[in-house]
């Protein structure tokens, strides 16, 4: 098993993602894709990725649901990726140590050369955001774009996640939650920022943005979706429809 570091450091980075301006466009995925898995070497997987049965391991998905009919009808699209959590099972888990948290900016990171492909991170996120490459046997998972924001050969704007690059509505945000002038701890405290799942314990970095009340149609509750989407898309219609 795998401790979490006794010292943490300065840094919590992590995004904001705001569920009002998110058009479900898929740019942030195929960005994250593009920037992750863009050559062999690179380390997500992709099995035919133009042909039928395309399989791969995606470090963010986009979740689009219909609520409501008529006037008080709505898509709700919900990005999904690590939230980088402060107390994560994933990372305590690991029989490896491959699964870790850096002490400095509590990024959730996986060392492929430590990683056995064991699934049991997965199983342990609640969240659902690893996945097992089954190109290489290891897990796989968002990583911030370590090698973008630490990365002194772009230009200062450039030093962002891909998915944050190439957002055309402006909808996903990085910065350090730990700084109260930060974009996402700024953004977080003027939308009421809320935090996934808190009740089980992962203590969850990234923030989602709610929708602004203005856009649902005027007196228009949400009703209940049902969906076969299991409890995190349960929770997700619960926080939208408060
Ligand atoms: Fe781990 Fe899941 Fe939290 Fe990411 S969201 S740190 S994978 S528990
Ligand atoms: Fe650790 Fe890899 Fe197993 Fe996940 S799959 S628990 S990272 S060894």
């Amino acid at each position: 098993m795998t401790s979490l570091p006794e010292n943490r450091g300065p840094k919590r980075l992590a995004l904001a993602i705001d569920l009002d301006t998110c058009v479900g466009c898929h740019a942030c995925v195929t960005s994250c894709k593009e920037w992750n898995a863009g050559g062999d070497p690179a380390p997500l997987g992709d099995v035919n990725a133009y042909q039928a049965g395309q399989r791969g391991a995606w470090a963010n998905r986009v979740f689009s649901y219909e609520a409501g009919e008529g006037e008080a009808g709505r898509t709700v699209h919900f990005p999904k990726n690590c939230l980088h959590c402060e107390t994560p099972d994933c990372v305590t888990v690991c029989p490896t140590g491959a699964s870790f948290k850096r002490a400095e900016d509590g990024i959730v990171l996986v060392d492929y050369d430590k990683c056995i492909g064991c699934n049991l991170c997965a199983w342990a996120c609640p969240y659902g955001v690893r996945e097992l490459d089954e190109v290489d046997g290891t897990m796989k998972k968002c990583t911030l774009c370590i090698d973008r924001i630490y990365n002194l050969n772009l230009p200062e704007g450039e030093r962002v996640p891909a998915c944050v690059m190439a957002c055309p509505t402006k909808a996903r945000h990085f910065g350090d939650y730990n700084d109260p002038d930060s974009v996402v701890s700024r953004l977080s405290a003027e939308r009421r920022g809320f935090r996934v799942m808190e009740d089980l314990g992962q203590q969850p970095t990234g923030t989602y943005l709610p929708p602004r009340p203005g856009k649902r149609a005027e007196g228009a509750a949400l009703p209940k979706v049902e969906h076969g989407g299991g409890r995190f898309l349960r929770w997700v219609d619960r926080m939208l429809t408060r």
